[in-house]
């Protein structure tokens, strides 16, 4: 480790990782240190019964300008462009096609008045229709792309990303998370070198964990805002502003379930089925994505939460009665858990993906925004558009290398 580098990027991943990207090669000395074992973060694809599974994120959403795809193309990975299968349930299982007309027409009137009729308070719940009967599925929705309840959601903030959502979605079949620890792969990185304190009183500034400290004339901080809203890396003295900003925006939460799926055969590959339309804590379940041998099972929001609350095997337990529910007693003897992701209780993350609470959507500029011309800020809740995506990520690491290196000219 050397005792002092030019720049020091703070967190390894996918905005960390493009930041080093862009410095990479330049006449800068750079050092990215990652608190956990391995890059990527939020992007982790894990091999289980020999296939690579997305625990975290797996789409490449907004796919026609992410700067994933280009990336991955370039290397050599497949992207597969099959168009994804949640707007419709699976042989009309537990929700009719009327049922799901109807409810996506409560979709379009809710998104309607989120627009046109805005409430005062930014708060999406308010702009339910309290008698459509399609409310509980709507805030499952909410649970699934958002992470969170549509109370605690801002109206400005859900429409700023949902404007600028190309809603053409692809996929990596040897992983998302695995292009993205791979783009790292030949970075000054030092793993398992957790930053808790940064000192800014001196001239450089001077990072120190257990690791160890080591002085740089730059940093760029790219860790979840639970970590600087709960100051898990702090400034000394310290930045409340940064602080404030990061509570505005909590992680949501969502979580993944993998179900490997004993003779698969009558289960068409790449369908999905919704657990209870009218259930707001409901998991969806896609079914044998890449026709593989195996059911993801995800949750978003409440549900994400009490179950996660409960323990591992929860997850997997309350999909299987969901998927009996649906499919049948039979399907419960194919049915073997081989992962469950819990996002929420990991210290280094503390959640899944950013959302700006009521009247807090100017927090992703307040978050982003440089202090000293010496401390630059990146990583998904500071994007101003695409928070709560990897590519999101991607964007806000180059653009705090870019601010970085003109402070430096
Ligand atoms: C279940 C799930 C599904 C998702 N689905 C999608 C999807 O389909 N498409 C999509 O685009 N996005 C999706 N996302 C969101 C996406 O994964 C994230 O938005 C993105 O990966 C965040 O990247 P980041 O670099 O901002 O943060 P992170 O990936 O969280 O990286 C921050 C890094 O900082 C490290 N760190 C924390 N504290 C410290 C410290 N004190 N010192 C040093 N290092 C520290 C962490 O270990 C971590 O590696 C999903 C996320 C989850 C959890």
């Amino acid at each position: 480790m050397p005792g002092h580098v030019d720049i020091l990027i703070i967190g390894g991943g996918a905005a960390g990782i493009a930041a080093a990207r862009r410095l990479a090669g330049g006449r800068h000395s750079f050092l990215l240190l990652e608190a956990g074992d391995r890059l990527g973060g939020r992007a982790f694809t894990q091999s289980l019964a020999g296939m690579p599974l997305d625990l975290g994120c797996g789409w490449l959403h907004s796919a026609d300008r992410n700067p994933w795809v280009e990336l991955g193309e370039a290397e050599g990975w497949t992207v597969d462009k099959t168009p994804p299968a949640w707007r419709e349930q699976w042989q009309e299982i537990g929700f009719s096609r009327a049922e799901q007309r109807e409810a996506m027409a409560a979709f379009e009137a809710f998104d309607k008045r989120l627009r046109e009729e805005t409430p005062a308070s930014d708060r999406a719940a308010d702009a339910l229709d309290p008698d459509c009967r399609w409310n509980s599925w709507l805030e499952a929705l909410s649970g699934y792309i958002n992470g969170a309840e549509l109370g605690c959601l801002s109206i400005a903030d859900y429409l700023a990303y949902d404007d600028a959502d190309s809603d053409v979605n692809w996929r990596l079949p040897d992983g998302y998370g695995a292009l993205i620890a791979a783009s790292g792969a030949d970075l000054p990185v030092r793993l398992g070198a957790p930053v808790t304190t940064i000192d800014r009183r001196t001239t450089p500034l001077r990072a120190t964990g257990p690791w160890g400290a080591v002085t740089a004339d730059r940093i760029i901080i790219a860790v979840p805002t639970t970590v600087l809203a709960e100051e898990r890396l702090r400034f000394d003295p310290p930045l409340l502003e940064k602080v404030e900003a990061a509570a505005d925006l909590p992680l949501g939460l969502a979580n993944k379930a993998f179900l490997l799926l004993d003779r698969p055969e009558p289960f068409e590959p790449d369908t999905q089925l919704l657990g209870d339309p009218h259930d707001p804590v409901t998991g969806s379940y896609y079914l044998r994505p890449f026709a593989r041998q195996v059911i993801e099972c995800f949750f978003g929001g409440a549900g994400a939460r009490s179950l996660e609350a409960e323990g591992q095997g929860a997850a997997a337990d309350f999909a299987t009665e969901q998927l009996v529910g649906l499919l049948g007693s039979d399907i419960r003897r194919r049915l073997t858990p081989l992962a469950e992701t819990r996002w929420g209780a990991d210290p280094l993350f503390g959640g899944s993906y950013s959302h700006a609470l009521p009247g807090k959507a100017d927090a992703r500029a307040r978050l982003a925004a440089p202090v000293e011309n010496r401390i630059f800020f990146a990583g998904e809740a500071c994007s101003a558009i695409d928070f709560s995506t990897a590519h999101g990520a991607y964007a806000t690491g180059v653009a705090a290398a870019e601010a970085v290196l003109a402070s430096l000219s």
